[in-house]
């Protein structure tokens, strides 16, 4: 296999000053703010530290860095639900606030669609200050009886 020419013992094709070394490195990844630590099998550099990972190295860790980030999104969308129940909004309103489609929000809280996270810091913030909420209906309100005036 092509992937043994780079491998335990040989020098570092990153830094060129290291040796790989065949072992598992505790590894932390990020997703949307959340830390994934994971025992990540490969060759190691003991210089620079990057590591060369095979297909077999990506497999091992790959179904349980898919399953976090898959349990990441669905706690996203709970919370957003959460959000919109506090606020007393259904989901087409929630959608009409956020410039989405009007199935947006079923899609969000079910998981099934990502938001953008203009969606997300927008009821981050409502959240902690519902009142604002007021504020973003009014404009609601006044673009739609604007939108209502031309399209007559
Ligand atoms: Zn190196």
């Amino acid at each position: 296999m092509s992937e043994a020419i780079i491998s335990n013992g040989n020098t570092c094709p990153v830094c060129f000053q290291g040796t790989l070394h065949r072992r598992s490195k505790h590894t932390a990844l990020e997703y949307k703010g959340h830390l994934f630590e994971q025992e990540q099998p490969g060759d190691w550099c003991d210089v620079c530290g990057e590591g060369i990972l095979n297909g077999d190295d990506l497999q091992a860790t790959e179904p349980a860095w898919l399953a976090f980030r898959g349990e990441v999104d669905r706690e996203e969308g709970k919370a957003l639900a959460r959000i919109r129940h506090k606020l007393k909004l259904t989901q087409a309103e929630a959608a009409k606030l956020t410039g989405g489609g009007k199935n947006a929000f079923s899609r969000y809280e079910r998981g099934e669609a990502r938001p953008m996270p203009a969606v997300l810091n927008l009821f981050k913030l409502l959240d902690r200050h519902p009142e604002l909420l007021d504020d973003l209906k009014e404009k609601l309100t006044a673009a739609e009886v604007l939108a209502g005036i031309r399209s007559r």
